[in-house]
């Protein structure tokens, strides 16, 4: 039997990887197969992240197989578009599944036959306590629950009910199908659960053919064992459901045994990672749906410049544990800056741009324009050179001049009244004189450059103040640049009383209309990551990014701001 070690670099092997190694190494299984079994009632978040990297990396550092199930069982909530998002983002994060997409609804037959198993054993019976009843009769925690009055029906009778359910002779609620276990048990979940609730909802794969669906609890340990999965490894919050889950494999005659493993959900700080909240920022349009850059969904990572390896590579850095924890959100972002700063190509970009004109242009430069050469990475000579158009007009960033020529030349290393700075990979030049507009704001700044200072120092005497980044002012191009803060401002919006909207960061995104970028980045790919020098990492819109409307979004700043 192969057998790979489960991992090849020094993290420690977490609890999962231990278990499946000695699985293989006793021959308790041939061959490891594990699920990622979301529920298509909304968008993939960060926490599935974690999820999706732990099954498909499990399955593929063991030589087994992943599948892909939806867990399609209330269709009441569950549409195609999840389906379809949902599958784009495992496969955007780089994970391919075993054979085709699955989806418990494969299985529907399967489930009402078994159903029938338990009915006929005695083991289930058709109730018509209304919820309420229902709850009053399953007791609390620390008392025991009594039986239902409809417990003890005959066989025949709970046969005849199901069928009459199943017809669509019962509305909506009058009745529905328990198992049979125990209502005195300490565990909740063996108080007589539900096993099939009428629904009449048409189901986006099996259309009007069914009216009862099967609860999620009776769904889901019997999907695995139809799939032959051996490790269904799920959030800690199922330990609980555990013995039920082996309560009807081992009164079901079902073709395999899974066996269940629970590890620690992610909470990231600053962040939601509930599917039914993130719908409730895009219902109520608190976002600009689910892929909006500031979403912690997968989509909106992925718009926000995001790279599936920094997302693995997070994923990667998390503990599989046996409790829950707290990750701090500053975590993921230096896996997104040290994936951007090693893989994104350098440009220049001017978010608030005010002009600047070289007077003396014309004594040294005989073209119109003068070509500069760029690395497109300080590191990386493999990733070539751009070129800059440097022309007579130019726009630097307003927060890059000053007139107070009293400011100190450690504090402020840009560009003063009378004094140099140095254009990045251009000339060092002069602040001459400034143009007012009748408010009082700059129309534009003068400026004289000084020749032959283009890779090479200045003249003795004259001292830059720092290094600044400008654009052609003629040959840049305008662009629209989306700056985003931190959705929530609040480190557990979920945390306390009150809703999740009440700790929105106010202005978490700013469109700015009039950013002037080097001519090269509008013919960027949607998607593409780039350092704009001095600013941060930004992103060509995946979407509405073009070549006639360049569109950037903020990915992340230059530095943790902690
Ligand atoms: P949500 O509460 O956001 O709806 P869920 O658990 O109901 O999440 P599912 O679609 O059922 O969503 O999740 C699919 C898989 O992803 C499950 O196995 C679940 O355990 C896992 N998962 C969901 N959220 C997290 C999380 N925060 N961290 C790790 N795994 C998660
Ligand atoms: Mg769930």
């Amino acid at each position: 039997m192969s057998n790979k070690p489960a991992v090849t670099d020094t993290t420690p092997e977490n609890f999962i990887e231990a278990i499946i190694s000695k699985d293989l190494s006793e021959g308790n299984v041939p061959k490891v197969i594990t699920r990622f079994p979301p529920e298509p009632n909304g968008y993939l978040h960060i926490g599935h992240a974690k999820a999706i990297c732990l099954n498909f990396g499990l399955a593929e550092s063991f030589n087994g197989e992943c599948n892909l199930r939806f867990d399609d069982t209330n269709p009441a909530k569950e549409n195609q578009d999840y389906i379809d998002a949902i599958q784009e983002d495992v496969r955007w994060l780089g994970f391919t599944w075993a054979g085709n997409v699955r989806y418990a609804s494969d299985y529907f037959d399967q489930f009402y036959a078994w159903a029938l198993h338990l009915i006929n054993n005695g083991d289930a019976y058709v109730c018509h306590l209304s919820p309420s009843e229902s709850s009053e009769y399953r007791g609390w925690a620390t008392t025991p629950g009594k039986d239902s009055p409809y417990r003890s029906r005959s066989v025949a009778e709970n046969l005849e009910l199901i069928e009459s359910m199943r017809a669509g002779e019962f509305d909506e609620g009058a009745c529905v199908l328990r198992a049979k276990i125990d209502m005195a048990s300490s565990n909740m979940n063996l108080r007589d659960p539900i096993l099939y609730r009428i629904r009449k909802e048409i189901h986006h794969q099996t259309g009007d053919k069914w009216c009862i669906y099967p609860s999620y609890d009776f769904a889901h340990g019997q999907e695995d064992a139809i799939e032959g999965v051996t490790h269904s490894i799920c959030t800690l919050e199922f330990a609980d459901h555990r013995p039920l889950y082996n309560w009807f494999i081992e009164h079901l005659p079902v073709p395999a045994t899974p066996h269940q493993y629970e590890f620690g959900r992610l909470h990231l700080n600053y962040t939601i990672t509930s599917k039914r909240k993130l719908k409730l920022l895009v219902d109520e349009e608190h976002v600009v749906g689910w892929d909006d850059p500031r979403m912690p969904t997968i989509a909106g990572m992925r718009r926000r410049g995001y790279s599936a390896k920094a997302l693995r590579n997070f994923c990667q850095s998390l503990a599989v544990a046996k409790t829950d924890g707290i990750v701090d959100v500053a975590q993921l972002e230096f896996f997104i800056r040290e994936d951007l700063n090693e893989n994104a190509p350098r440009a220049m970009c001017v978010l608030d741009p005010v002009k600047i004109v070289i007077n003396n242009f014309e004594q040294y430069i005989s073209e119109s324009v003068q070509s500069m050469t760029a690395a497109c990475h300080p590191n990386n000579a493999a990733m070539g050179d751009r070129t800059l158009p440097f022309t007579r007009e130019l726009y630097i960033d307003r927060a890059d001049f000053s007139e107070d020529t009293s400011l100190s030349r450690k504090k402020f290393k840009r560009l003063v009244m009378g004094e140099y700075v140095r254009l990045r990979s251009a000339y060092v030049i002069k602040a001459e004189a400034v143009t007012k507009n009748s408010d009082g704001s700059i129309d534009f700044i003068s400026a004289s450059l000084v020749p032959n200072t283009v890779g090479d120092n200045p003249p003795e005497g004259i001292k830059p103040r720092g290094v600044i980044h400008w654009v052609s002012a003629s040959e840049g191009e305008q662009a629209e640049i989306r700056l985003y803060k931190r959705l929530f401002d609040h480190e557990s919006p979920d945390g306390g009383d009150g809703e999740v909207t009440d700790h929105l960061t106010p202005d978490s995104m700013t469109v700015l209309n009039d950013c002037w970028i080097e001519p090269g980045l509008a013919y960027a790919s949607p998607e593409t990551a780039f350092q704009f020098e001095r600013e941060g990492y930004f992103v060509a819109d995946r979407w509405e990014h073009s070549s006639t409307r360049p569109v950037f979004n903020l990915t992340i700043g230059l530095r943790d701001s902690k």
